[in-house]
C-alpha cells in the first residue's frame, strides 16, 4: 500500500445483517462488504441469502450467509452466535429484517397486528439484546443499527400496525443508547422513505386500491411529494449506515436519521 491508499472505513470490522437478502439489505450488506467489513447475511431462507453472499465474494468482499427467523426468542442469538463463531468477533448488528401489510383498522385481525409487531419491534428488540450481549462481554464497544422509517414518524392510512411498529422501536433505540452508551456502543436507527422496492409496489398496488388509484399512481404522488423530487432507490440508504457503522460515528446515538428526500424533516 502506498502513502496515498486509504484504509477500507470498515477493515476489520464483523458486520451482521437481518433481511439481507431484501431489497435494502442486500444494498447495504454490499457496501458494508465493499468498504471492508465482514459482512454475516441473514435471512430466513437459505437460498436468497446464499445468493447474495455468493454476489459479494465474487466481487472480491468477505460475506459469510445464514438463515434467521427473528421471532423466534433464540434466533438472534443464535445467529450471533454462529456469526462469532465463524468470524472470531461482532463489531455491529444492523437490526434491519421488517414486514409491512396494508389493513385498515377497522378490518384488522389482532394477529396481523402482532405479526407486524413479531418482526418489526420485538425481532430488533431480540436482535439489539444478543448483540449487545455480546458486545459487552467482548468490551471494545460496538454499533446497534436498526431500520426504521419516516413511517415512525408520520401517519399513513391502512399501515397502523407498521407505523406503530416503526414508532416503538424507536423508544427501544432511545432507551438503549442509555443503557449501553458506558459501554462505547452507540444505538440508533435509520429512516428510508418510500423507495422503490418490492415493498412499495405492495404498498402501491394494496393502499393505492383501497383509496382508488390506478397502479403507479399512489408511488408517483409520493415520490414528488419531497425537495428533491426524485425516486428513492435502495442504494441511497447503504452511505448512511456505513457511516453509522464507522469509527466516525461516534458521536451519534439515540438518533432516528432520516434518508428519506427530505420528505419528512424532523
Ligand atoms: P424486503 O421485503 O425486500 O426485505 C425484508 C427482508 O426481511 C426479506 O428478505 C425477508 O425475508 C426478511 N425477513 C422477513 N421476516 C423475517 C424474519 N422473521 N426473520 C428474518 N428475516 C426476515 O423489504 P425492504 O424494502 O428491503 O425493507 C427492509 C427494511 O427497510 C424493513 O425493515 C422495512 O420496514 C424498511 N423500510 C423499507 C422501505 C421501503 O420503501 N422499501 C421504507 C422504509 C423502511
Amino acid at each position: 500500500m502506498t502513502g496515498m491508499e486509504r484504509q477500507a472505513p470498515l477493515a476489520g470490522k464483523v458486520v451482521i445483517v437481518t433481511g439481507a437478502a431484501g431489497a435494502i439489505g442486500r444494498a447495504i450488506s454490499s457496501r458494508l462488504a465493499a468498504d471492508g467489513a465482514r459482512v454475516a447475511l441473514a435471512d430466513l431462507h437459505a437460498g436468497p441469502v446464499g445468493d447474495v453472499a455468493n454476489g459479494i465474494r465474487e466481487a472480491g468482499h468477505v460475506a459469510w450467509a445464514t438463515t434467521v427467523d427473528v421471532t423466534h426468542d433464540d434466533g438472534p442469538a443464535g445467529l450471533v452466535e454462529e456469526t462469532v463463531a465463524h468470524f472470531g468477533r461482532l463489531d455491529a448488528m444492523i437490526a434491519n429484517a421488517g414486514i409491512l401489510s396494508i389493513s385498515p383498522i377497522l378490518e384488522m385481525p389482532v394477529a396481523e397486528w402482532d405479526r407486524i409487531f413479531s418482526v418489526n419491534t420485538r425481532g430488533v428488540f431480540l436482535c439489539f439484546q444478543a448483540a449487545a450481549r455480546h458486545l459487552v462481554a467482548q468490551g471494545e464497544g460496538g454499533r446497534l443499527i436498526a431500520t426504521a422509517s419516516i413511517a415512525a414518524k408520520m401517519g399513513s392510512p391502512f399501515q397502523a400496525h407498521y407505523q406503530s411498529s416503526k414508532a416503538a422501536l424507536l423508544g427501544l433505540v432511545r432507551s438503549a443508547a442509555w443503557e449501553f452508551g458506558a459501554h462505547g456502543i452507540t444505538v440508533n436507527a435509520f429512516c428510508p422513505g418510500n423507495v422503490d422496492t418490492p415493498m412499495w409496489s405492495m404498498i402501491d398496488r394494496d393502499r393505492g386500491a383501497l383509496l382508488g388509484k390506478a397502479p403507479g399512481e399512489l408511488f408517483r404522488e409520493v415520490a414528488s411529494r419531497s425537495p428533491l423530487g426524485r425516486t428513492q432507490v435502495p442504494d441511497d440508504i447503504p452511505p448512511l449506515v456505513s457511516f453509522l457503522v464507522s469509527d466516525g460515528s461516534r458521536a451519534i446515538t439515540g438518533q432516528a436519521i432520516n434518508v428519506d428526500n427530505g420528505v419528512v424533516m424532523y
